[in-house]
């Protein structure tokens, strides 16, 4: 029974992760725009932002991105929909793409796994809304290079309140977990840039090994870095082969992290030291 309802509800849930990959990227521009305008416009007391159509993750409704026809609350079954419509929009039959589904069978088998791990307890809820962040950081970073604090930030935090009862681990453990997770890519960061005066990576991915040791603490620390490097250079190094990728272009680091921290999650006693 619970397994069943939380893959239907991780489906749903999906859906809604769908949009806020496709939008918070976009309200994040947004608020740099009126950032910037603000500044430029710095010594006129009397000037306004242009108004704008309001744009958050409720409002305005879904609609295809080719011609606008706003979806139906019957297009928007999650996987069922878009199986149903051969994934095309409806009224002008342009394709739509293929990941949202994916997205939502992800959520789907992901909050099934955390019944089938924790059971009906109070770390089974804390371990989807895990899930659900890990989900929308991956999309947001293949799409954007960005990891955006307004999720990563909250992550850690939550983490280390799942850890006051010790759901995953020790509290001093989480703490510890928080700095060195941050610390350690932090220096990584530094050696690299000072070596080879580029940027291997970004702060976002800081954050969210932060984030994971404070969900997992320090033990988890050591293979959850060696096992998003080793997919990393996987990936990396078959992009490079087979699409001829060029070596010097910044590859997004965050969906590796997220299937380390996943594993973490759900085969904690194999990640820790
Ligand atoms: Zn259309």
């Amino acid at each position: 029974m619970l397994i069943g309802g939380a893959f239907v509800f991780g489906a749903l849930i999906g859906s809604f992760l769908n949009v806020v990959i496709y939008r918070l990227p976009l309200m994040m521009q947004r608020a740099w725009d009126d950032e910037l305008l603000l500044h430029q416009h710095g010594d006129d007391p009397d000037y306004e932002l242009p108004k704008r159509e309001r744009f958050n993750l409720l409002v305005p409704r879904s609609r295809c991105g080719q011609c606008g026809h706003v979806i139906t609350a019957l297009e928007n079954i999650p996987v069922v929909s878009w199986i149903a419509l051969r994934g095309r929009c409806s009224a002008c039959k342009s394709p739509i793409s293929a990941r949202y589904p994916l997205v939502e069978t992800a959520t789907a088998v992901l909050f099934a796994l955390c019944a089938w791990t924790f059971g009906g307890t109070a770390t089974f809820l804390f371990a989807l809304i895990f899930v659900a962040a890990l989900v929308v950081l991956t999309g947001i970073d293949l799409d954007t290079q960005l990891l955006p604090d307004q999720i990563n930030l909250p992550l850690l935090w939550l983490g280390l309140i799942a850890n006051i009862a010790g759901n995953f681990t020790r509290l001093p453990d989480a703490v510890i977990g928080a700095a060195a997770g941050y610390l350690v890519l932090w220096s990584v960061y530094w050696l690299y840039k000072l070596a080879t005066g580029r940027e291997g990576m970004g702060y976002g991915d800081f954050k969210l090994l932060a984030a994971i040791g404070a969900w997992f603490g320090w033990q988890v620390l050591p293979k959850v870095l060696l096992v998003s490097a080793l997919v990393g250079a996987v990936i990396g190094i078959s992009q490079i082969v087979f699409r001829g990728k060029d070596r010097q272009t910044a590859i997004a680091f965050g969906p590796y992290l997220a299937i380390a921290g996943l594993l973490a999650l759900f085969a904690g006693d194999l990640m820790k030291l």
